[in-house]
């Protein structure tokens, strides 16, 4: 073996294979607005508008241990009356900000609405997060795991899992072309060679 200091001092340059120097993975807490609308929009319970992501980005961005009740406490508090009629129980935490982001698929039921939309934001933080992980250990490909939620893997899912994807084009999220993305759980392997 080449004692690589050595080498640096006697040939006044650097080995040709020296490792670069290692630095940590840093942890993406925040994502770019289109990836958060993406994943907001494909629940069909959010607007996804830019006051939307505002509101969302606020109530629950930036915290790793973000709760359903996080994105519904945020703002001013429906009173007694207004809970009431609009059937959920009277102690919810549910303000008037919360409910402006959502659909009337998202209405129909905010507490649910909530645990959705905040698994889909947390979620797509910590698929960038794996995968850019992974990308940092030097992975260049992956294998596409087809989704194996109640609705079955969709036909891009399927196309996606054919052959290794580079890591860079890894799905991280529901497909834009999937016919359920509410149940379009894309996950992905590293591919070590
Ligand atoms: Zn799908």
């Amino acid at each position: 073996m080449i004692r690589r200091d050595l080498f640096n001092l006697f040939s006044g340059r650097e080995a040709p294979d020296a490792p670069r120097p290692w630095a940590p993975y840093e942890l993406v807490t925040f994502l770019p607005d289109e990836e958060v609308r993406a994943a907001l929009v494909q629940t069909g319970l959010c607007h996804g508008r830019d006051e939307d992501l505002a509101f969302v980005k606020a109530a629950i961005g930036g915290t790793a241990f973000a709760k359903s009740i996080d994105l519904r406490r945020h703002g001013t508090q429906l009173d007694k009356a207004t809970l009431k009629a609009m059937n959920v129980r009277p102690t919810a935490m549910l303000t008037a900000e919360y409910l402006a982001i959502l659909t009337p698929a998202g209405l129909a039921d905010p507490l649910e609405a909530a645990q959705t939309l905040t698994s889909a934001y947390l979620g797509q933080i910590a698929v960038t997060n794996s995968l850019g992980r992974a990308e940092h250990a030097g992975v260049e490909f992956v294998e596409v795991i087809p989704n194996n939620m109640a609705a079955g893997a969709c036909a891009a899912c399927l196309k996606l899992a054919e052959k290794p994807v580079p890591i860079a084009e890894a799905p991280k999220g529901p497909l834009p072309e999937c016919p359920h993305p509410e149940q379009c759980v894309i996950r992905s392997r590293s591919i070590l060679i």
